[in-house]
């Protein structure tokens, strides 16, 4: 099968790329580069499978080029980051709506299988545990820039969606939890590679807010397994699936257990939201996935531990920090 990845240089993508690969399929990324590293991406180049194009997804010949020469469209190109959202809610909101009308249109009008990426933040501030893909959704005012975010990737959805029910194209919604591994930066404010990163560097561990709050995080290579897994059933079209890990930990816990990992000495301190973030930031104080629709519908299980992930993530790491030590500290 020939696979078309839209933010084809992300860190997700880049762990999808590789399996495909490895399967012998054949993939095309597009990535604008804005936020995805042509180094994650680097050493498919020498595949005879694979090719990459550095382009904009709202350049609509290009894509319709790309569109026609694939059998699947695996749309992840989005702003991604807490930090980026708040910084650059126009950019965010611009490219989540636009690009994503842009490929819908496209894919449908030669009916190719739609993969659209979404995200937990859709959930909102939604207190019920764990989330259902059914559930009710709440957000904050829209004077919060956070919910930009989430807003715009429901509008996604709710495309999506549209675009199965009238004009039957076969697409299948993602809703991604905290997705964490190798190559992923913290320089958008994900918490695993910041933590890890300032630890390895005994600077001071940042826990925002009571550090009370809860993930569940999945291990990039098992979520890219369930996005696979979802495009290739034709019983998931028209459907919405969360997809992330098991095992929920708080982020005072997740902050000792990585500077533990590590072997650091680095201090654990607590930064105020409005400090890390902006004045009235609203952060979700448990975010813990419900799998059992994906698990039923494909058999998905995601197998890595907390503990392997971290394993994984300190690794590639100490490997970064070994090329660049000081590069490495101004990116996270
Ligand atoms: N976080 C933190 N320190 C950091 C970065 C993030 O304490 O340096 C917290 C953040 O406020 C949130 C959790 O870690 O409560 C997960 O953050 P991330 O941005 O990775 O994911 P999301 O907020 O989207 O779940």
């Amino acid at each position: 099968m020939k696979w078309l990845i839209t933010g084809g240089a992300g860190f997700i993508a880049s762990h999808l790329t590789e399996l495909l690969l490895r399967d012998g399929q054949a993939v095309t990324a597009i990535d604008d580069l804005s936020t995805g590293s042509i180094e994650n991406v680097e050493r498919f180049r020498t595949n005879a499978r694979y090719r990459f194009v550095a382009d904009t997804i709202t350049n609509a010949s290009l894509l319709r080029e790309l569109v026609d020469d694939c059998d699947v469209v695996v749309h992840l190109a989005a702003a991604v980051g807490v930090r980026l959202v708040v910084e650059q809610p126009v950019h965010t909101i611009a490219t989540n709506v636009g690009g994503t009308e842009l490929v819908l249109e496209v894919a449908a009008k030669k009916q190719k299988r739609v993969f659209l990426a979404s995200t937990s933040e859709v959930y909102g501030k939604g207190t019920k545990v764990p989330f259902q893909e059914e559930d009710d959704i709440v957000y904050g005012a829209s004077t919060k820039s956070r919910w930009s975010y989430a807003a715009s990737k429901l509008v996604d959805e709710f495309l999506g969606l549209a675009y199965w029910k009238e004009r039957k194209l076969p697409v299948t919604v993602g809703r991604l939890f905290n997705t964490v591994g190798p190559r992923q930066t913290g320089r958008y404010g994900m918490v695993i590679p910041r933590f890890v990163g300032q630890a390895l560097r005994g600077e001071p561990i940042t826990v925002y807010g009571t550090g009370r709050q809860s993930r569940c995080f999945g291990h990039v290579a098992d979520v890219v397994s369930g996005i696979r897994g979802l495009c290739e059933s034709e019983k998931t079209v028209g459907q919405v699936y969360n997809i992330g890990g098991v095992g929920e930990i708080t982020v005072h816990d997740l902050a000792v257990k990585i500077r533990d990992a590590v072997g650091s000495t680095s201090e654990i301190v607590r930064v105020p939201y409005e400090q890390a973030y902006e004045t009235g930031f609203e952060d979700i104080e448990r975010r813990v996935p419900d799998i059992s629709k994906i698990c039923l519908a494909i058999g998905y299980a995601p197998v890595r531990s907390i503990d392997e992930i971290l394993r994984d993530v300190i690794d590639f790491e100490r490997g970064r920090e070994a090329v660049a030590p000081r590069s490495a500290a101004g990116a996270a």
